[in-house]
């Protein structure tokens, strides 16, 4: 398929290299903004990058000059975060993607794929989560990604141009070649952290919450492997080109929980070593449990997991930190 030339925002960052990984592997035409404040010149080889914020007006007078898709990864995505700075997500998440989107509209852009997240369903009234549940965010980072995504629906309404929203579940993994992975700092993920808990005298890692409704009182996450989202986006693409979506959403995961102790075990299976962790109180924004209905992305797009075991993709974040313990520096 054809998909002219694609712009990807954040395609630095950990979910945008394997995406720009995954596209370069498909022989796509495409280019990077991204201003490192989260993302790695070294994850991205030599793909064409230009280091500026995506709502630049630098950037945005004459950076989508001769694009065709945009895909549109560049945000803030701390839960915890955006509880303690609203304001952040909200410049970012939604201001700064609004400037993009509308030059966007100017510039002809035909279609985009934009980096969603379960986030905006907030507490599951039931689970698993298809794409019909009530969307009730319970942190700005939520709030957020949902208002960007209405954006796209109303811009498709009045301009005709396409869009597929991807609510991610958890993303986690790394390539399984080991060359890139996840480096964020400071680091908040729960499988990095394991990882680094399970070296000799690390902190040991807080679990936030012990008394939540689930099976052992841990939050339950669905977590999918970052090769899978990355496959989606050009899934994604594929539609938008072949013109068989209008401004869609579909969610991304393995429609199978595993509660932090759980996922605590198979760290200590993978590696050999227990991690340590303590007790802590629950993290604000947090809901209990987020397990997704993937069933509509299979059925539209063809999309399915290739690493839907969690062992497997613990093994590959594995792989990467070993080969990486300090990350990219
Ligand atoms: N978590 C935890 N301790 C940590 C980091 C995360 O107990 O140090 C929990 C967190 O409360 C959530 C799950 O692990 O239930 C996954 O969190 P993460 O930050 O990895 O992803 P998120 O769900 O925020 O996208």
């Amino acid at each position: 398929m054809k998909t002219g030339k694609v712009l990807v925002t954040g395609g630095a960052g950990y979910i945008g290299s394997h995406i720009v990984r995954e596209l370069n592997d498909a022989r796509r035409d495409l280019r990077i903004v991204d201003d490192l404040s989260q993302g790695h010149r070294a994850a991205v080889g030599d793909t064409p990058l230009t280091v500026a914020g995506f709502a630049d007006a630098e950037f945005l007078d004459g950076g989508l000059d001769g694009v065709d898709y945009l895909v549109h990864m560049a945000a803030f995505c701390e839960v915890g975060e955006s509880m303690n700075a609203p304001a952040k997500y909200y410049a970012n998440n939604l201001t700064a993607s609004l400037a993009l989107l509308e030059a966007a509209r100017r510039a002809g852009v035909r279609g985009i794929v934009f980096s969603s997240t379960a986030a905006v369903y907030g507490e599951p009234e039931s689970t698993p989560i298809d794409e019909d549940h009530p969307q009730r965010p319970t942190n700005p980072y939520g709030e957020t990604k949902l208002a960007f995504e209405r954006a796209l629906r109303w811009y498709h309404e009045a301009h005709g141009l396409r869009s597929v929203a991807l609510r991610y579940f958890n993303a986690a993994g790394a390539h399984p070649d080991g060359s890139i992975g996840e480096d964020h700092a400071p680091e908040t993920h729960l499988i990095p952290r394991l990882l680094r808990a399970t070296e000799q005298g690390a902190e040991p890692m807080s679990i936030f919450g012990n008394d939540y409704e689930t099976r052992d009182g841990t939050c339950v996450r669905d977590y999918v492997h970052v090769c899978d989202l990355a496959r989606a986006h050009v899934r994604a693409l594929d539609a938008l080109a072949e013109e068989r979506v209008g401004a869609e959403a579909f969610n991304l995961g393995n429609g199978e929980g595993f509660s932090v102790l759980e996922v605590v075990d198979h760290v200590e299976r993978v590696t050999g070593r227990r991690p340590a962790t303590t007790s802590a109180p629950r993290r604000a924004g947090d809901p209990a449990t987020l397990v997704a209905s993937s069933e509509r992305i299979a059925r539209q797009l063809g999309w399915s997991a290739g690493h839907p075991e969690l062992g497997e993709i613990i093994e590959t974040a594995w792989r990467w930190y070993r080969a990486h313990p300090s990350g990219y520096s």
